[in-house]
This record gives C-alpha cells, sequence and structure tokens, in this order.
C-alpha cells in the first residue's frame, strides 16, 4: 500500500457513517491500515505533480478502488492517464524517428491502452506496424495468431480432461469455453448470450479487484473459463453430485456445470452469474480455499449487480433484493436465525446444511457483510480488500475464516463486536420487506 504519512484530516468523516469506520479512522494503524485511501490520494497527487505518471496512476488507481465514488480521486486519475498517454506518444514517435522502432513501438502499445477510439494517433501508428488490439493489449499481428493457436490446443486439452464424450459441442470465445449437449437450434442463443455474460462479468470482476496486487501464481491461473450446460438431469446430477442445485462451480475439475432444462430459460442469470463467480475467484483472483463466507458472499453480492436485457452484467454488486427480503422477513438481526460474523466467518464447510433454509440464510447473510463492507466508505473496503488478500495467501484455508477475520480487524484498531454491531445497523437500514422484491433463485 501506498503513503501513510498524509495528515489526517476531519473531512473524511463526511462518509456515511458506521461504527466500523469510525473506529478505523480513530486508529493508529500503519500504511496498509484506514488511512490507505487517504494515503494513495495524498500520495498520487504528489507523484501526479512530480512528473512520475506511472506510480501517480497506481497510487491514485488505489485509491479510486477504495473510494469508487469520490470525484476527485477519479479527476486526477483520468488527469493523470491522460497526462502519461500524451507522453508516451511523444517518446513513442520520437524513438521511431530515431530509427528505434522497438522502444518506439513498446511506448505506443502502453499509450494505447490508456485511452479509448481508434482514431487516436498511436492506435494509427501501430496498425500501420500490424499491431492489433487482443483482450486489452496491443499485440503483433503473429502474437495474436500464436496466442489463438495455443487458445485452441488449451481447448482440445480442456475438452478431454473434461470428458465430456462425443455429444458436446464446444462453442469457444477466446479462452472461454462453453461444452453442452444442447441441439444446435435452441441452444445457439443462449451460448451467445452466455458468453456475453461471462466477458462482462471478468471485466466486471478485474475492475473490482484491479487494486490488489498481482497474487501468488497459482496453476489455474491463465486457464480460462470452462462451463458445461447439460441438457439432462441426471447428467448433472453425476457430474455435480448434487440433486438440489441447477449449478455449481466445481474446483477440482475447474469448471462450472449447469442444467437449465430442454429449453434455457431467461430467469436463470442469478445462478450463472453466481458459478461464474465462484470460478474467477479461483481461476483469476487465486483464491483456493476461502473462507465460505467470503466465497458466498461475493457469489451473491454479483448477482446483485444484476444483467442487463443485452447478457452484460448491468451494475455494481450489491446486495440481491430478494436476499434483502430473507434479511428482513426470515433471519432478521435479533432472531434466531441471525447468525451473527462470528459464526458466519467460523463456518468451514457449506455442505452439511445443502437443502437447508439454513443455507439461504448464510447466503443473505454473508452477502450483507460484502455488501457492507463494499459500500461503507473506504476504511471498509480497504478491510474488504484486507480479507480478500489474507484468503488468497497459499497458506489460507477454510476454518482460518474467523482466525483472519479477527487479525485484520485487530490490525485496524477494531473487533469482530463492532463490525456485529455495524452489520445490524445496515440489516436494519434495508427497505422494508414489501419493496424490496421477491423470489430466490437455487444456488
Ligand atoms: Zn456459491
Amino acid at each position: 500500500m501506498g503513503d501513510s504519512r498524509a495528515p489526517m484530516t476531519s473531512w473524511r468523516l463526511c462518509l456515511p457513517s458506521s461504527l466500523l469506520l469510525a473506529a478505523a479512522l480513530a486508529a493508529e494503524d500503519g500504511a496498509s491500515g484506514p488511512r490507505a485511501w487517504e494515503g494513495c490520494y495524498r500520495e498520487g497527487l504528489r507523484l501526479k505533480a512530480s512528473g512520475d505518471l506511472e506510480a501517480a496512476r497506481r497510487s491514485l488507481g488505489k485509491a479510486t478502488a477504495l473510494d469508487p465514488r469520490h470525484e476527485g480521486t477519479r479527476r486526477a486519475l483520468e488527469e493523470a492517464e491522460a497526462a502519461l498517454r500524451e507522453r508516451l506518444l511523444g517518446e513513442g514517435k520520437a524513438s521511431i524517428e530515431r530509427g528505434d522502432l522497438r522502444a518506439g513501438l513498446e511506448r505506443l502499445r502502453r499509450a494505447a491502452v490508456l485511452g479509448r477510439g481508434s482514431d487516436r494517433e498511436e492506435v494509427q501508428l501501430l496498425a500501420k506496424h500490424s499491431y492489433r488490439e487482443h483482450r486489452g493489449e496491443w499485440l503483433h499481428r503473429d502474437e495474436v495468431v500464436a496466442r489463438e493457436k495455443a487458445e485452441e490446443r488449451q481447448a482440445s486439452a480442456r475438452r478431454a480432461a473434461l470428458a465430456l464424450g462425443e455429444r458436446f459441442r464446444l462453442d469457444r470465445r477466446e479462452d472461454a469455453r462453453i461444452f453442452t449437449d444442447h441441439d444446435d437450434g435452441e441452444v445457439l442463443p443462449f451460448t451467445e448470450r452466455l458468453h456475453r455474460l461471462i466477458a462482462s462479468l471478468r471485466r466486471e470482476h478485474a475492475r473490482l479487484f484491479a487494486y490488489l496486487e498481482p497474487g501468488p501464481a497459482t496453476a489455474e491461473r491463465g486457464a480460462g473459463i470452462d462451463v458445461v450446460v447439460f441438457r439432462r438431469r441426471e447428467d448433472y446430477f453425476e457430474a455435480a453430485a448434487s440433486t438440489d442445485t441447477l449449478g455449481m462451480f466445481l474446483p477440482r475439475r475447474g469448471a462450472s456445470f449447469f442444467y437449465l432444462g430442454d429449453r434455457a430459460p431467461a430467469d436463470l442469470s442469478p445462478v450463472l452469474v453466481h458459478e461464474v463467480v465462484h470460478q474467477l475467484d479461483f481461476k483469476v483472483l487465486g483464491l483456493r480455499y476461502p473462507p465460505p463466507w467470503l466465497e458466498e458472499g461475493l457469489a451473491v453480492c454479483f448477482e446483485g449487480a444484476g444483467v442487463g436485457p443485452d447478457g452484460r452484467i448491468a451494475g455494481e454488486p450489491a446486495l440481491p433484493a430478494d436476499q434483502a427480503t430473507r434479511l428482513r422477513t426470515a433471519c432478521p438481526p435479533g432472531s434466531p436465525r441471525w447468525w451473527g460474523m462470528g459464526r458466519l466467518a467460523g463456518l468451514v464447510d457449506l455442505r452439511p446444511l445443502q437443502g437447508t433454509e439454513a443455507v439461504h440464510d448464510f447466503h443473505a447473510q454473508a452477502a450483507l457483510v460484502v455488501h457492507h463492507l463494499l459500500e461503507s466508505g473506504p476504511a471498509a473496503r480497504e478491510l474488504f480488500f484486507a480479507l480478500v488478500e489474507r484468503a488468497r495467501r497459499p497458506e489460507a484455508r477454510p476454518e482460518h475464516g474467523l482466525r483472519d477475520l479477527e487479525a485484520a480487524l485487530r490490525e485496524r484498531g477494531t473487533a469482530v463486536e463492532e463490525l456485529d454491531r455495524a452489520l445490524v445497523q445496515a440489516a436494519e437500514r434495508l427497505a422494508p420487506a414489501e419493496e424490496a422484491g421477491s423470489g430466490a433463485p437455487a444456488r
């Protein structure tokens, strides 16, 4: 994390108040602590003024992740990126004029990812030298072809590893693979929509976690996304070893499995989103053995972002309306079905709860925690990212959930009891049940 030397100012207290935030702001913690946002913001401004635009961009990017609604941070980040792009373009052109094509193109590639639009000078210069955009990077035509071949080989390898049999067709878009035994006619529009959903989920997932340093390398990173959609219920039951769900991500097989019936209905988006997010957490974020509350809370909050009519994720991760209803009616604070943070974080294995109401209560309350951490200002978001960082340490295990939470809170001068109180307040602030919609998707 960035600088923590910046002086504390009182205007941060204008943010939505919660006990957690107040306690965190009051704590005298170090660089990774509650003043992380302020540290990153001020450090970013300082670096920007000094002309170190790359470092300014990193610092301001972190500050934006911690407080996405802060206008000044966003603006400063945009300005730093625009200035960096200008500089790289100028240096790139100068290098090419000097005859150093390699260095010039390298600068232009870095400039190209910082702006939008195809009429930009760096984009046109790159195109002249056979470079094109490939999944967020600017690559030489030959490199693109090599990567596409590698993706095709990878797809064949995954097909073999999943051992699905000949009747399963593969519909691949880059490194996202959908395997299905549905008939062409009924399934093609669906795979099209599902590919769009996967691509937009990947973007939103990457955006949320852009603040994190690249985590420890895992065998799964870069392995692509695999989704299997079964036509027959019994095949799904056999593959997923589950009779009471419609979708499941199986880390050992590295794929998300779904049974969507003979015709894929439109309203199964929540299940699809949920199980693909589990896969992204595992493969992209490197959450191999996360505590269930964090894993499930995240997946449910991504459901809450909603899916637009175009099949793309429509908003930010948030508590879904049906979960808010459950929290108001079935398991409100103070009721016997309210778990509290200690019990949520202490749960190691969700399987014994499958098929019971308790699993739905757990999902709703875990989602409330994630929602609360994402929505209650920079100190809470910083805690959220710190918890994700802990969960993706190679030595992390689900049974460390409570211990890791306690340690992270202690570092920030607060405790589980305080987070608990903030959660009760968050639940009590939820919209009344009758305004919150209804219906609970299976997961
Ligand atoms: Zn789940």
